[in-house]
């Protein structure tokens, strides 16, 4: 070898090994914290001591290792990642030719995008219509180029053009499971209009695929709601599902739809915030301008809530009050469905509009508890319960000794006062600590990019639209 080329190599390979030694983190402590474990006995653990190496929690109330980073938790507690189990992800996807604007043509950077869950300790979330470049999205976040949370997968199946998939046989239903399966999905997610008998072999298939299945109760069970409760239906997606079955919104027709759920082992995500924030949009456009988290959400879905919002397009008073009756009908299920002991989980159906990632998940905790949860009840519905559908409570949603550090340190006990989920300190995604200071770093850049971006990314002005 001559010196030039081994000098060379020298060279090139430094920077490697350095990156090598200082990819291996420190050990890091939080001392004195309160943790609330999120176990199901869920004793609040007093002034503990938490280490963290890697990306787990390997101890609690034992020695630290003396080379530890140390975090104050001194009147602070700890909780699980929070988990949100309804969100429409966006990812860096190209419009290319659709935009007018020259230079518009990146739909969302993918770090833009997860900024917002990590601002608000959303360490995983559930795509529910997950599309191929979430997959390319996830592999980011996995290799550490970008910080977000843990994703599942659904893929969408629809009866007729619209969103996802569109299957009208059972053997296309059928088919449609097992591509996905082929894929690499790993949830599926049924939709309104598909015919009765594809509906139920799209399950069954499932079924023998290892996938489980969550979704709308297709428009065709209307006045037959029970037909849909088959065998490993797992969950419904909204409680509006169910408003949608019925002109009955008694407490009793509530409890009628709590047993069907019980009876059939199916769980129920409610996404109240949904028809709250709609009830809003019918009002006004300001409240989405107000809603936390607005200047965050990528400029185009800024854009698009504000220059095209169906909801305030198409108000009328009929309108606003049948939203109220669901809203009412909406509180009466969960309710319900907490007596009838049915596993209830958070979801906000973040992407829809005036629902922003991450922010809305606090709003929808704080709403499941204005319907009846305790503060104890909404945080399990947001952390253990949804790990536990999802297969992987072994790894994540409550905080043990070989979990995940998926976790969020909080200014003051959420258990009191539900809104203490928003007093955030810090944060950990997979291990990684990511302090306060980070946290209004990231956000306020977020911000500034958006304003740039916001006069490129006007929705109106698409060709497509
Ligand atoms: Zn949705």
């Amino acid at each position: 070898m001559n010196r030039l080329f081994s000098l060379l190599l020298l060279i090139v390979s430094l920077p490697v090994i350095a990156q090598a030694q200082s990819s291996v983190p420190k050990p890091i402590v939080i001392k004195n914290v309160n943790i609330i474990p999120m176990t199901l006995d869920n004793k609040v653990i007093e002034n503990a001591t938490v280490v963290i190496e890697g990306n787990k929690i390997v101890s609690i109330n034992k020695p630290a290792p003396s080379s530890a980073k140390v975090i104050d938790g001194k009147g602070k507690w700890l909780i699980p990642g929070l988990i949100d189990m309804h969100i429409h992800g966006l990812a860096d996807i190209d419009f290319g030719k659709k935009y007018p604007t020259k230079g518009a043509t990146l739909f969302a950077d993918n770090q833009d995008v997860m900024t917002p869950y990590v601002a608000t300790g959303v360490t995983t979330i559930f795509d529910l219509n997950a599309r191929v470049e979430n997959f390319g999205q996830r592999n980011e976040i996995i290799k550490g180029k970008i910080i977000g949370p843990r994703m599942a997968m659904a893929a969408l199946i629809e009866g007729e053009d619209g969103n996802g998939r569109i299957a009208t046989t059972p053997s296309d239903g059928r088919q449609s499971v097992r591509m996905a399966k082929a894929e690499g999905y790993e949830f599926i997610k049924v939709y309104s209009r598909l015919n009765i008998e594809t509906y139920k072999a799209i399950i069954d298939e499932a079924f023998l695929q290892g996938m489980k299945v969550i979704g709308h109760i297709p428009n065709d069970f209307e006045g037959k709601v029970e037909g849909a409760f088959v065998p490993h239906f797992d969950m419904v997606a909204h409680a509006e599902e169910f408003f949608k079955q019925t002109d009955d919104l008694s407490e009793k027709k509530a409890q009628y739809f709590a047993k069907l759920c019980k009876d059939n082992g199916t769980w129920l995500t409610p996404t109240l915030i949904v028809n709250e924030s709609i009830a809003e949009q019918y009002r006004s456009l300001d409240s989405i301008r107000n809603v936390e988290g607005f200047k965050y959400a990528i400029p185009l879905m800024q854009n698009k809530w504000i220059t095209s919002n169906q909801y305030n397009k198409a108000s009328s008073p009929q309108k606003i009050a049948g939203n109220e009756k669901r809203i009412e009908f909406n509180k009466r299920l969960v309710k319900a469905f907490k007596e009838a002991d049915v596993p209830i989980v958070a979801g906000t159906d973040a992407g829809t509009s005036g629902i922003v990632w991450g922010f809305s998940l606090h709003d929808e905790i704080a709403l499941l508890v204005e319907a009846g949860l305790t503060p104890e009840e909404a945080l399990i519905s947001a952390t253990r319960l949804p790990a536990t559908w999802l297969g992987i409570a072994d790894k994540i949603g409550t905080i043990e000794e070989g979990k995940f550090a998926d976790l969020v340190l909080l200014d003051a006990n959420p258990l009191t006062d539900i809104y203490n989920t928003r007093k955030i300190a810090g944060v950990f995604f997979n291990g990684r600590w990511i302090d306060k200071a980070t946290i209004i770093k990231m956000l306020s850049d977020l911000e500034k990019r958006n304003t740039i971006k916001t006069e490129k990314d006007d929705w109106s002005k698409r060709k497509d639209y």
